[in-house]
């Protein structure tokens, strides 16, 4: 029975390859958010007052349910968000790495430091580090378990409580994360589970809460940020990229274009660490885009249920439009389209991997965020052209160079303006590296011990004996 008082709708659950209905579910609704902060208000305190060894152990057995569930919650993530299956393995074996970075280095970042000692004047001066408080944590639908991670783990361990909403998109997911953190010990009110879309992730930015970690676009990451300096709650987004990748001109051609291309057609081009643009130096351009072609066109396209299929579905349905008017754009404008560049004509939500050449930065393609199958090659002259070409953009977040030589990259990565950057590697993110964005890639940190220290404030002990 629906409460009288709920005005938000049933949330519709749909295979994105097949468009079968998955589940309904009710949304949360302005009373439910918030009882449920009342809730994890009131289990903060004891979950913090628990004692580190404790609250490690709980993630440990975490761990350890992901690693027995690993087939059961791959097949719901490819059914909920139309991932191939082996690369929903891959998110979830490839969570544990980050899992035990975490475990590993939890104690030492959160453990309380002696900064300075006068034994003279008796002074000895201390940071210990406190946990925010309650803290939303609203998550995207492209590496739910990566990118959910990130946030709600480093946030428990330093004893916050989290109000975790699962994008609309991988709730399912969300549900299943809940539950198995609550299975692994994890009190029921310490990680709650909020249910529903983008009102129901304005409803939680009228809470007073200590913290939002959001991970999402840029366009919902500046309303986040807009709706926190109401309330003043700390502001961490995690946003989008147009991640550019050069391709110098002394290079392995075949090994760069096939390595670049899985960068930036893996999961769908729905990273978003993604290659969205790649600039290929003007010597070897003709054999790059030749030998890029044969490895796009030897994709196997289909069934994200079936092990052999690279590419699956696009996961929301109305980005068929957006993908659509991107390319359209381009070749109105003179691109050549190489290969792809339509919805294929089937059930679900499939769009054809598409290659332009010729493109430039008048066209959308080059400039706008694309998260899809598709990608823009541009040949330039220098090193000089394809490093103002990288930093033409007002995201931020990784950027790569194919070259033989270190010290080539290293003069071109140095004046990329990116929270990241790639030397003969693309679409990569570590445990132990600092995760950020510049720009409209957002603000703030995850992974690496930065990662931790972000949700907690430091306390200043003056102890005077
Ligand atoms: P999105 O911005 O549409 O949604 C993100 C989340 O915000 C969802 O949970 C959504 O329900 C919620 N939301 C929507 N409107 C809201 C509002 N007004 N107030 C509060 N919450 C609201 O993004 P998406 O489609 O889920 O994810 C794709 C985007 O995320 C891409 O731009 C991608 O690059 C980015 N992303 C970035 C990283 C990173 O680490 N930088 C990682 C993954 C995804």
């Amino acid at each position: 029975m629906l409460n009288q008082t709920r005005i938000f709708p049933i949330l519709r659950i749909v295979n994105p390859a097949t468009g079968a209905l998955l589940r309904e579910i009710e949304e949360d609704a302005p009373d439910t958010i918030r009882e449920k902060f009342a809730r994890a208000e009131a289990a903060q305190k004891s979950w913090a007052a628990e004692p580190l060894e404790r609250r490690l152990a709980v993630i440990r057995r975490f761990r350890e349910l992901i690693v027995e569930r690993t087939e059961v919650l791959a097949a719901q993530l490819t059914d909920e968000v139309g991932k191939p299956i082996a690369q929903s393995r891959n998110e979830l074996n490839g969570l544990l790495p980050r899992l035990d970075f975490f475990l590993t280095e939890a104690a030492g970042v959160l453990a309380r430091e002696t900064v300075f000692t006068d034994p003279a004047q008796k002074l000895v001066e201390q940071i210990s580090h406190e946990p925010l408080g309650v803290i939303l944590n609203i998550s995207a639908w492209n590496y739910p378990f990566f990118v959910g991670a990130n946030v709600f783990v480093p946030a428990l361990l330093a004893g916050n409580a989290v109000l975790y909403k699962p994008s609309e998109f991988a709730t399912l997911t969300g549900i299943a994360i809940a539950a198995l953190l609550h299975e692994a010990g994890i009190p029921e009110d310490a990680f709650i589970p909020v249910i529903g879309g983008g009102s129901v992730g304005a409803g939680l930015m009228e809470l007073p809460a200590a913290a939002v970690f959001f991970t999402g676009s840029y366009a919902t990451g500046s309303k986040v940020a807009e709706a926190a300096a109401r309330t003043l709650m700390k502001v961490q987004l995690e946003l989008g990229g147009k991640d550019a990748v050069y391709v110098c001109d002394d290079v392995n051609v075949e090994a760069a274009a096939a390595a670049v291309a899985d960068g930036a057609f893996y999961n769908n081009g729905q990273s978003c660490c993604a290659v969205e643009r790649i600039y290929v130096h003007e010597r070897i351009a003709g054999q790059f885009e030749k030998a890029f072609l044969d490895t796009v066109n030897g994709f196997v396209l289909g069934d994200p249920a079936d092990g052999k299929t690279y590419l699956g579905a696009v996961t929301r349905k109305a980005h068929l439009n957006a993908l659509d008017r991107q390319v359209k754009d381009a070749v109105a404008k003179g691109a050549q389209l190489r290969c792809g560049g339509h919805v294929i004509d089937r059930p679900g939500n499939y769009y054809a991997p598409t290659v332009l050449t010729e493109v430039n930065h008048g066209m959308d393609v080059m400039r706008e965020e694309t998260f899809g199958p598709i990608i823009g090659i541009q040949v330039v002259k220098n090193d000089d052209e394809a490093a103002g070409l990288m930093n033409d953009t007002p995201y931020g977040l990784t950027a790569g160079v194919y070259t033989v030589n270190q010290e080539r990259a290293g003069k071109i990565l140095s004046q990329v303006r990116t929270g990241s950057v790639y030397w003969n590697c693309c679409d990569r993110v570590s445990p132990r590296l600092p995760w950020s964005g510049r720009g409209h890639s957002g603000m703030g940190v995850t992974l690496g011990k930065a990662g931790i220290l972000a949700f907690t404030q430091p306390k200043a002990w003056h102890l005077k004996s």
